[in-house]
């Protein structure tokens, strides 16, 4: 077996553990798991700034769960690095911290940034990893939903069994962010397309999920706010649907679970996100990208690289603040609650 993985530098650790050591005890750090490939094993980080109370509204950040979507944990450190600085100094971000909680694991899966591989070390996606299958009509054709030939095509889904890396990310969801009367997950990716998109459930089917009047109402507060964003606000379902996201099978367990404490007057919510940041944008002024290995989800240019680091800065903050504010937008009246349903019935799945 080559020993490739052994002199291979790790920027991304390096930094994620500079910022550790910079946020000192400003921060609750936990190794989750470590992971081992050849010899030299990794640890999955969180890292969470914020109120302890685990009711308290909660927003988490995930990152590198493709490996070769590397940008995708760069853009989640550097939101950290932004927070390790602002919360020494800034008041109003101190306070909303006193009431809210973040939650980061910028690298699900080191092994796959280190091998600059979509799939972890056992060649498995781990967004087709969960039991979660996808509606009809599927194409056989269709690796990409989801295959269980062989490791050694793209989107395998596994043996049968969560992962190592699925298990960390799984866990850190149910202690961090289930429990919170108001959470929301940003899984950053990459991928081709000229825009970027914020997708919510479902993956694995075109139906709407039963949080569709909140979203809409999150997206009328953000188009109001930010009326020239860029972001396209859509269910994946709208791209494709697929077998074994993570996120379809976090959010239905969620779902299971607020309808058993039904009557017991719980309030809990939780919406993830996946950020699928457009990468054709980089390609088109730089195609010689696609001919290198990975270079077709990472923009390769630096000065492209920071442009994209500072992008989404303004969406990240706009999502914290929208947790602190859950009755403008989650926890709405009845007719409200159906009248924005009825629009996103509309919007999206007309
Ligand atoms: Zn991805």
């Amino acid at each position: 077996m080559p020993k490739f993985l052994a002199r291979k530098r790790f920027p991304e650790m390096d930094l994620l553990e500079a910022l550790i050591e910079e946020l000192g005890d400003w921060a609750r750090v936990e190794i989750i798991k470590q992971v081992s490939y050849e010899e030299r094993s990794f640890p999955l980080y969180v890292v969470q700034v914020g109120s302890t109370d685990p009711k308290a509204p909660a927003l988490g950040f995930f990152g590198g769960v493709h490996g070769l979507e590397k940008i995708g944990a760069e853009v989640v450190l550097s939101h950290l690095s932004t927070v390790a600085s602002l919360i020494k100094w800034d008041k109003s971000f101190q306070q909303r911290l006193e009431s809210s909680r973040m939650v980061f694991m910028p690298i699900v899966n080191p092994v796959g940034i280190v091998l600059r591989r979509r799939s972890n070390g056992q060649g498995v996606d781990l967004m087709r990893n969960s039991p979660v299958e996808a509606e009809g009509p599927l194409s056989a054709a269709r690796l990409y939903q989801g295959q269980s030939i062989s490791p050694q095509l793209p989107w395998f889904r596994g043996y049968g069994e969560l992962e190592p890396e699925a298990q960390a990310l799984c866990e850190v969801v149910r202690r961090w962010l289930f429990p919170s009367q108001l959470a929301m997950a940003i899984d950053v990716h990459s991928g081709f397309g000229s825009r970027d998109r914020m997708w919510f459930p479902y993956a694995y089917s075109r139906r709407p999920c039963p949080h569709i009047g909140q979203i809409h109402a999150l997206k009328g507060l953000f188009d109001h706010s930010y009326p020239h964003h860029f972001y396209a606000i859509e269910p994946v379902s709208r791209q494709y649907t697929i077998h074994g996201d993570l996120w379809d099978y976090l959010y239905l367990e969620h779902q299971q679970q607020v309808q058993e404490e039904k009557g017991q007057q719980v309030q809990r919510g939780f919406i993830p996100w996946t950020l699928e940041m457009g990468s054709w944008m980089w390609l088109r002024k730089n195609p010689s990208q696609l001919f290198s290995r990975f270079g077709a989800f990472d923009p390769v240019k630096p000065h492209r690289r920071e442009r994209i680091l500072r992008r989404h800065l303004n969406l990240f903050d706009f999502v914290q603040r929208s947790l602190l504010a859950p009755e403008s937008w989650f926890y709405l009246a009845e007719e409200d609650l159906a009248r924005e349903r009825a629009a996103a019935l509309e919007l999206w799945y007309a």
